[in-house]
């Protein structure tokens, strides 16, 4: 049984990776049986913020930082999604006290890790029962987007993210400079590797979050909404770890998923009705555990190829299947 990621996922700085892919992700827990995607079904969320100042932010600026990144989110038209500030706490960010708590700690031992997620989740629904994020004071930050500083708010909107159950994307492009990933452009916020400080770029939603967001809680969008399914194959057997793409050649908009268990089936979801070309490629080797479990056998031996036919998403449904014949490298 293979489940999509490690439940807990960070924000790294840089990685000594390339990408220059697309995808959302939705994180899952391995039940024996079925990989069942995690989410909240407890509404509205309620969360703490830790009582401290650390890394010259205080604790009402983090609050106000979290409470934005947060709205950026449950704002989205179609979401069915509500959370409820608890109040000011002394306990840390730390899963297993039941408490979804909010916070800086110092870990100089993470030094590409600006901050982190990590869950409870009742292992058979797949239900999220605590979530705690960590930002490391280890970094410099601000809330008014110092130049030199890593801007709290965009950081926040990526963990909050993870904390509403989604993982990563690979929706961005990356050059290497001295030695380190530097950011050239992204197409989601979930992308795993931050802007340089004083960026604000994340604190807005690209396409490719609003898809992930609207295939957990966009039950009340789905009649507006479509999804494209289907299998990646190479040889008739099933691709797993593929990267899937949907470009839609009217908005331009491009939202991704990966194929996630040994059939290669995939949904890309949460898609605007339209015409969409299909892509697939493979995940750059250097940079799977960023997506998966580091024990998953994620099949990177193919070479990109496109769907032979341009596919319809029509309102409120899926066209029939495809299935996406790749190659051997
Ligand atoms: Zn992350």
């Amino acid at each position: 049984m293979r489940r999509p990621l490690a439940l807990a996922a960070g924000l790294a700085i840089a990685l000594a990776a390339s990408a220059s892919l697309q995808a959302y992700l939705k994180l899952g827990t391995d039940t024996g049986t079925s990989v069942v995607a995690i989410r909240w079904t407890r509404q509205p969320i309620q969360w703490a913020v830790t009582n401290r100042t650390a890394a010259g932010i205080a604790a009402a600026q983090l609050q106000g930082a979290v409470e934005r990144a947060l709205t950026t989110w449950t704002s989205e038209p179609g979401v069915n999604l509500s959370t409820s500030f608890l109040g000011f706490t002394s306990a840390e960010p730390r899963n297993g006290d039941g408490l979804s708590t909010i916070g800086f700690q110092f870990r100089p031992d993470l030094d590409r890790t600006l901050g982190a997620t990590s869950f409870e989740v009742d292992a058979v629904s797949g239900e999220i029962l605590e979530a705690d994020i960590f930002f490391n004071s280890n970094f410099s930050w601000s809330d008014s987007g110092e130049a030199s500083r890593f801007d709290l708010e965009s950081i926040a909107v990526h963990e909050v993210g993870h904390l509403f159950g989604l993982g990563h994307s690979a929706l961005g492009e990356t050059e290497l400079q001295g030695g380190r990933r530097r950011v050239l452009g992204k197409g989601a916020v979930m992308f795993p590797i931050a802007y340089l400080p004083g960026n604000l770029d994340d604190r807005t939603l690209e396409e490719d979050d609003r898809a992930g967001l609207l295939d957990l809680y966009g039950a009340a969008a789905r009649d507006d909404h479509g999804a494209i399914a289907g299998r990646v194959t190479l040889d008739g057997q099933g691709v797993f770890g593929a990267h899937v793409t949907a470009f839609n050649t009217e908005t331009g908009a491009l939202v991704g998923t990966f194929s996630l268990n040994d059939r290669g089936d995939f949904v890309v979801a949460g898609l605007s009705p339209g015409i969409y070309v299909i892509r697939v490629e493979p995940l750059d080797d250097a940079d799977l555990d960023s997506f998966f479990d580091d024990d998953l056998p994620v099949d990177v031996d193919f070479r990109p190829a496109f769907h032979p036919r341009l596919v319809a998403v029509p309102p409120g449904g899926a066209g029939d299947p495809v299935e996406i014949q790749v190659q051997p490298k």
